[in-house]
């Protein structure tokens, strides 16, 4: 495939970002870290791009707790700068998190950031599997305007989101967690470099008696072109002792929840059986999190 680009911008600030993608349209594409770039071209789905708009001055750097004991990671946050955050690696309410970085390679971890990785709206990525599990949201800023969008939303189609044109993420808010929350995640992939076969992040949140008050269960990887909220294996859960029978219920459930993808990675059966043994064991490292 033939690539059109004709110009290269590095903005100063977000309203210049904002002006050039609103100038060039679909003709431009916002580069944060840039590791995704490639991935675009061989797809060809760099051929309409004329015009590269690089974001990687616009400050939008670190990780702060929002006011309601939250946090708050801005978009060009790389994912090993999350990683070592102790806010995040401290708490195991956002264990998910520390799980999925577990994968990328430590070249991708160093310089892909948690806005191009949600931004890719690519539902083999993990991390963004596990900010769903957290009920994270997108902050997203278009010239003066800045809007919140849940990342439940976020997520339309495969490479597509609910962004608009010229839109730039700012920044990903994960809510402050609730009393006894602890979160894990755990993917199949054949080797680093190859795509996920499937991936699972869980939140489990306790009440006082160990029985599951709320809990999020999310299935990414190969189960179609957005990530899945397992609602049926959620279900499964509320209201009963956390432990092996409900985590068991539940992963019995999780097989009505999605479509399994039949490829050359993993047959549509052996999906819908790893998802059952992944979300009974990413409930199981959250419940001992918990202790
Ligand atoms: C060899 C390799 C191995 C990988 N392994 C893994 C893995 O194991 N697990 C995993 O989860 N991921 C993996 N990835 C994917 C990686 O996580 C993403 O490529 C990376 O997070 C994207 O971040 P970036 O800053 O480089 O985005 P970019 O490449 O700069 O951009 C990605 C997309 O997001 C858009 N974008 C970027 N930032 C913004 C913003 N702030 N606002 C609006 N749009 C934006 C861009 O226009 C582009 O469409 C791998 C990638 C490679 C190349």
């Amino acid at each position: 495939m033939a690539l059109n680009l004709e110009d290269y911008f590095l903005p100063a600030s977000l309203q210049e970002a904002s002006t050039l993608l609103q100038r060039y349209g679909d003709g431009a594409m916002v580069v944060a870290g840039g590791t995704f770039v490639h991935g675009l071209e061989v797809r060809g789905l760099l051929t309409e791009t004329v015009a590269l708009v690089d974001i990687s001055r616009l400050g939008l750097r670190g990780i702060s707790e929002s006011g309601n004991g939250g946090v708050s990671l801005q978009a060009l946050t790389t994912l090993a700068e999350v990683g070592a955050a102790p806010l995040i690696s401290r708490n195991p309410a956002f264990g998910s998190i520390g799980d999925a970085l577990q994968y990328p390679p430590r070249q991708i971890l160093n310089v892909g950031t948690v806005g191009g990785c949600v931004a890719a709206a690519a539902p083999l990525y993990d991390l963004p599997a596990a900010f769903l599990a957290l009920d994270g949201q997108v902050q997203a800023s278009l010239a003066a305007r800045q809007r919140a969008i849940p990342l439940n939303d976020f997520f339309v189609g495969l490479f597509e989101s609910a962004l608009q044109r010229g839109e730039i993420i700012t920044a990903i808010e994960l809510p402050a967690p609730a009393a006894r929350s602890a979160s894990a995640f755990l993917k199949l992939e054949t080797n680093a470099n190859d795509l996920s076969i499937l991936n699972v992040a869980v939140r489990l949140t306790l009440d006082k008696d160990g029985k599951c008050a709320d809990s999020r269960v999310i299935l990414g990887g190969g189960v179609g072109e957005t990530y899945v909220r397992a609602t049926s294996a959620e279900a499964a859960l509320r209201g009963q002792t956390a432990g092996e029978a409900s985590f068991a219920a539940a992963a019995a459930a999780v097989v009505d929840d999605f479509e399994a993808v039949e490829d050359h990675r993993a047959s549509a059966a052996y999906r819908r059986h790893i998802a059952q043994v992944y979300v009974r064991r990413t409930l199981g490292t959250a419940l001992a999190r918990l202790g």
